[in-house]
């Protein structure tokens, strides 16, 4: 009989970590407490309209493909992947039309040198730089086990570390090479990718401005849903068994190691459990105290990535005025981080991105409509109620209208659905409502990162935005990698390789 394994959660995490186990022979089941797959890369349909609820950036390319060519699958069988040219537009209060970006540095250029005269000699250095961290990142940094201190003190590591300056701030790593407000606010907004700011950022992220100037932004025709549709069919054909609609409550332990959970008053058995539920959250809910890792002040002193206030838009009408990616930058940057960060209200003059998905693709929206997702990053824990909901909602429909010129704007919704903090706490346990998980600061990222295999219980693991190496649908792809090699005594800090697999020759159960 194989080794069964239960994952609880069908996230990004989950399934890559379910395909990866069932190709190698194990028996796993994904128990999921909602309707279907994909975690906050779920979707929705209505009106004709179909809605990606999460993630609608496919940033680095290269690590989907690595992980598909893994489990022997090619990403053209499953979707069309497009670059999208331009890469985004932004829009910013001080100046009077917006910019456009391209991923194409000799096009950029114009742009940066128009707000900067000069200052192309030294972006190409900040982005070869970013390129070099990228990729000694990529080989030898984020696909580690975090198992002890020396996976950060190796030689790899410190070389990042003494040749580039990867632990001042990012702000001040930017300041050393452009000097113009609007360039640097640039470079600096991808970090909320990764739910930090520029100012608490090591500047070892300028690696996210190699991936959107120099690697370029994607789509998956259809949606980004095609990313979990394709995994989840994957997982099916592989033998793994889902379980929708089944909030797991318990995780057994019995002498230090974990031999079932409890869903529906009854007990599924099995002999490795996976969670891809959030962090705190099966620590705390889901686990006696004696076997969990962290206090409630530690998790009450962690820094959460921001909340969301976002709205799925379905409009009668196109605005060609929009490109697929947008962005507003407000003037008050370095307060509207902290407004994100530390603020009990919703943000006053906040940023903002629209993602208008029909832009690209016709099959998410009905003729001649419009797709859009709108999303105003917000400060955790918010206690918002319906006026204040309704008055916010209103603020940024009539800030777009003015902003974008999208004449006749609210007039024009035929659909409208509205999702807030409390909606990603009760939608999938997030802690304080955040949309992205643990916020990665210096202080947790890597080794400071929760980890991926318990120090309490023997066989439970975790797999996600909230372990290593952190936030994103690839970083998840590579949790799940991290995952097989601690289940399967794979020591090495490099990508996962058919190698350590052998899954071609593994037809014998484990
Ligand atoms: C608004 C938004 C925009 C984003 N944009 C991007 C982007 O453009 N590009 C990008 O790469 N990433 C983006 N991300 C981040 C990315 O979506 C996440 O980092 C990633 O999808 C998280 O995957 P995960 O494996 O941590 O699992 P999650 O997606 O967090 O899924 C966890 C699953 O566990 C389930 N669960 C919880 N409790 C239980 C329980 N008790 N029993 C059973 N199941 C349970 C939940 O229902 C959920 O399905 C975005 C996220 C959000 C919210």
């Amino acid at each position: 009989m194989s080794k069964r394994v239960l994952v609880i959660g069908s996230g990004a995490g989950g399934l890559a970590t379910a395909i990866l186990l069932s190709k190698k022979g194990y028996d796993v089941t994904v128990i999921e407490k909602n309707e279907s797959f994909g975690g906050r890369g779920g979707v929705f349909k209505a009106k004709g309209f179909q809605f990606d609820m999460g993630p609608s950036w496919y940033l680095m390319p290269d690590i989907f493909e690595h992980f598909f060519s893994l489990i022997g699958e090619n990403i053209s069988d499953h979707f069309h992947l497009k670059r999208l040219v331009p890469s985004y537009k932004i829009w910013l209060e001080e100046l009077s039309k917006p910019i456009v970006m391209t991923s194409d540095i000799d096009k950029d250029s114009l742009t940066f040198e128009s707000l900067e005269p000069g200052v192309m000699k030294n972006i190409k250095i900040y982005l070869h730089e970013a390129k070099r961290k990228y990729e000694i990142s990529k080989n030898t940094f984020i696909y580690k086990p975090f198992n002890n201190i020396f996976d950060l003190i190796d030689k790899s590591t410190i070389f990042l570390w003494s040749k580039f300056s990867v632990i001042s701030s990012l702000n001040k790593h930017i300041n050393l090479f452009v000097k113009s407000p609007i360039i640097q606010k640039i470079l600096q907004y991808p970090l909320l990718f990764l739910g930090t700011s520029p100012y608490k950022a090591p500047a070892v992220y300028s690696l996210m401005n190699h991936i959107d100037f120099k690697m370029g932004v994607f789509y998956p025709m259809g949606g980004m849903t095609k990313i979990f549709e394709s995994m989840y069919s994957i997982a099916k054909k592989n033998g793994v068994k889902f379980i929708f609609n089944t909030p797991v409550k318990k995780i057994i332990v019995d002498g230090k190691k974990a031999v079932g959970v409890i869903v529906n008053n009854k007990t599924i058995s099995s002999d490795i459990i996976v969670s891809n539920a959030d962090y705190h959250f099966t620590e705390t809910y889901l686990l006696d105290r004696k076997y969990r890792q962290f206090s409630k002040n530690f998790w009450n002193s962690r820094t959460l990535a921001p909340s969301g206030f976002i709205l799925y838009l379905g409009i009668k009408k196109k605005y060609k005025e929009l490109e697929h990616h947008n962005l507003f930058f407000s003037s008050n940057w370095k307060k509207s981080f902290s407004q994100i960060f530390y603020n009990e209200n919703l943000p006053k003059n906040p940023s903002y991105y629209i993602c208008a998905p029909s832009r690209t693709d016709i099959s998410v929206a009905p003729k001649g409509c419009e797709n859009l997702f709108v999303l105003v990053p917000t400060a955790t824990n918010l206690k918002l109620n319906d006026d204040m909901i309704k008055k916010y909602r209103k603020k940024i429909i009539l800030h777009m209208t003015k902003t974008m010129n999208l004449k006749g704007l609210e007039k024009n919704i035929i659909f409208e659905r509205i999702f807030t903090g409390d909606n990603f706490s009760k939608y999938y346990n997030a802690f304080k409502g955040t949309a992205l998980g643990l916020s990665q600061n210096l202080m947790q990222t890597a080794i400071f990162r929760p980890k991926t295999k318990s120090s309490k219980v023997k066989n439970l693991y975790y797999v996600g935005a909230n372990t290593n190496p952190g936030i994103g649908v690839p970083m998840c792809l590579i949790s799940a990698q991290i995952v097989y090699k601690r289940i399967n005594g794979i020591t090495h800090g490099k990508p996962l390789s058919n190698f350590d697999t052998n899954f071609t020759n593994s037809n014998e159960k484990v």
